[in-house]
């Protein structure tokens, strides 16, 4: 068995919008598959977007012999919806699931009706009522704070629910500073959270995108990485080979201070993935 095998080294995709994207999506997962990577997720959008997506990708991937797990989201679905879709994953044989609160699209409105769960420690707590021990359930974690958090504190407590509710592991929102994640699994242990926690990675390969979704999503991205990103303008080969860097030490300090695993969001791409995959020589 392979150190990823071994290991919790997963891999992250959204559910294609398009034919032609669920075409690529196809060449870049069998790339992928190459890694021998333990599973993939499937996001999930949250207030009805991609849903049938999400199924229909994991069924995809599960066909070609590989694990997959769909992510699932409560806000903007009633409890009766989240029982159907769960349903649905079992009758399928899903055996693992990623739980969120989800984000509602812009314009979707609060939405919150009663039957509504709203918060993820709420969502694992249904799921484990509804089906038992059936799956393996991942939430997230937020080393830098969740973005709406009262306060890291607080934040750390609820994430602390989230694994008291039942919760198998968690995957942290990405990050670029190891010490936050260090300092955040130590804080959780201290609050006898001992599940795995999973470091979420997000290769670097275009500037002006990771910088909105770091501004949406509370990542800090570090001064000096910034700078030298933006000190690159449209070199996007240098932007990329310095980003594999960057990524790659963040890897490799995060997996020698006992990380216990890692987790790839790919944005539905393969090459930077890979690219630091093989510099960590995880396939062996
Ligand atoms: P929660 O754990 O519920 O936390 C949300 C906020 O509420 C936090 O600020 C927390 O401190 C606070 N909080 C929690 N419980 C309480 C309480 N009882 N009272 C008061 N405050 C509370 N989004 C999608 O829409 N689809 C996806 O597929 C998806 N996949 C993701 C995968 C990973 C690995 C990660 C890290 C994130 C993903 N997201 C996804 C984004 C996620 O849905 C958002 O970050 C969302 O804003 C929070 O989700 P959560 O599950 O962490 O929420």
């Amino acid at each position: 068995m392979t150190q990823a095998e071994q290991g919790n080294f997963s891999i992250e995709f959204f559910p294609p919008k398009t034919p032609e994207g669920a075409e690529k999506l196809r060449v870049v997962r069998a790339k992928l598959a190459e890694l021998r990577p333990k599973y993939f997720s499937v996001t999930f959008g949250a207030g009805g977007s991609t849903q049938q997506g999400t199924l229909e990708t994991v069924l995809e991937i599960r066909a070609a012999g590989l694990e997959a797990a769909p992510h699932i989201s409560c806000m903007g679905s009633s409890r009766e919806r989240l029982r159907t879709i769960l349903n649905e994953y079992k009758a399928h044989g899903i055996k693992r699931i990623v739980a969120l609160r989800g984000d509602l699209p812009s314009g979707y409105g609060a939405g919150s009706s009663s039957d509504e769960l709203r918060y993820a420690n709420e969502l694992v707590e249904f799921i484990r009522a509804e089906t038992g021990d059936w799956f393996r359930i991942e939430v997230a974690a937020y080393p830098e704070m969740h973005p709406q958090a009262k306060s890291p504190q607080d934040d750390l407590k609820r994430f602390a629910s989230k694994i008291k509710a039942g919760a198998n592991a968690a995957i942290t929102q990405y990050f670029y500073n190891a010490d936050a994640y260090f300092r955040f699994v130590d804080d959780a242990a201290k609050l006898g959270v001992t599940a795995p926690i999973v470091a979420g990675i997000m290769p670097i390969t275009n500037y002006s995108q990771l910088m909105r979704f770091s501004d949406m999503c509370g990542a800090e991205i570090p001064r000096w990485v910034r700078t030298k990103l933006a000190s690159f303008g449209d070199d996007s080969e240098a932007i990329r080979a310095f980003g594999l860097d960057v990524v790659t030490g963040l890897c490799e300090r995060l997996l020698a201070g006992g990380a216990p695993g890692l987790h790839f969001y790919t944005l539905n791409q393969a090459v930077a993935t890979t690219a630091i995959w093989k510099r960590l020589n995880l396939t062996v």
